[in-house]
């Protein structure tokens, strides 16, 4: 090994550390996305609320006209009644009022019924404004946490980035293309160590596939200072630091 797989060693010690920062920034955002998610979702379960609200007023408004025409119709039959001339019709009418009546005091039930529900639907309407409002003032107070300290991840980031930038102008540009390539496949992990077995005649594996690894590429790291990768999973072998 020499020089260029050296940086890349190096390369790959920052490109971790960038990784895990930029991984702390994503989650402190991600924090206050799952918060304003569940205010939303309170905020429409509270339209629904208030949409139920309205269908059951304009259902218990229908009904109660529907009751006073029927008021109406039995404040006539009893008119009728009283003007009768003949015991069929007197018993006619009679079975008529019956009738409307029984009518009118399942409407009336029905009504009951429904104010129930509005006063139901209302009492969780102001348990959900209340849980808005709470959510609300945790939403902002983790926005404030959130925005310190992703003020200060971004500016690790940036000094890391800059290391990053450092290191990458000593790897010449074909070195650090495939570097860029290989991390990009491996969530960051583009340099691996070669790992020994202990043994009659010592083997060799991939330290991220964990592969066998002839030992004449061994040789080659030993010797040479180009990049050999893994031919399973085409990660930058380079020999593990006791070797170096
Ligand atoms: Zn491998």
């Amino acid at each position: 090994m020499g020089p260029i797989l050296h940086g890349l060693i190096k390369l790959q010690s920052v490109e971790n550390r960038l990784r895990a920062a930029k991984a702390k920034l994503a989650r402190c955002r991600r924090t206050v996305i799952l918060q304003e998610n569940q205010v939303r979702s309170l905020q429409n379960a509270l339209e629904t609320k208030k949409e139920e609200i309205l269908l059951t007023k304009v259902q218990c408004d229908r009904m109660e006209l529907e009751l006073k025409s029927r008021d109406e119709e039995i404040t006539k039959l009893r008119a009728a009644l009283n003007t009768a001339k003949t015991n069929k019709e007197y018993a006619a009418l009679l079975t008529q009022l019956n009738t409307s009546k029984a009518d009118n005091s399942k409407i009336e039930t029905q009504i009951l019924e429904l104010m129930k529900d509005t006063e139901a639907d209302e009492a969780e309407s102001k348990d959900i404004r209340q849980q808005i409002d709470e959510q609300k003032q945790t939403l902002e107070q983790t926005r404030t946490e959130s925005d310190a300290s992703a003020t200060k991840h971004e500016a690790e980031i940036e000094q890391i980035q800059t290391e990053w930038d450092r290191v990458a102008k000593t790897i010449p540009d074909d070195s650090l293309e495939i570097f860029r390539r290989v991390a990009e496949t491996y969530d960051g992990q583009a340099v691996v160590g070669v790992e020994q077995q202990e043994g009659r005649t010592p083997t060799y594996s991939c330290g991220g596939c964990f592969m066998n690894i002839a030992a004449e590429c061994v040789n080659l790291l030993m010797t040479k200072d180009d990049i050999i990768r893994c031919p399973n999973c085409t990660r930058i072998l380079v020999l593990s630091e006791p070797q170096v």
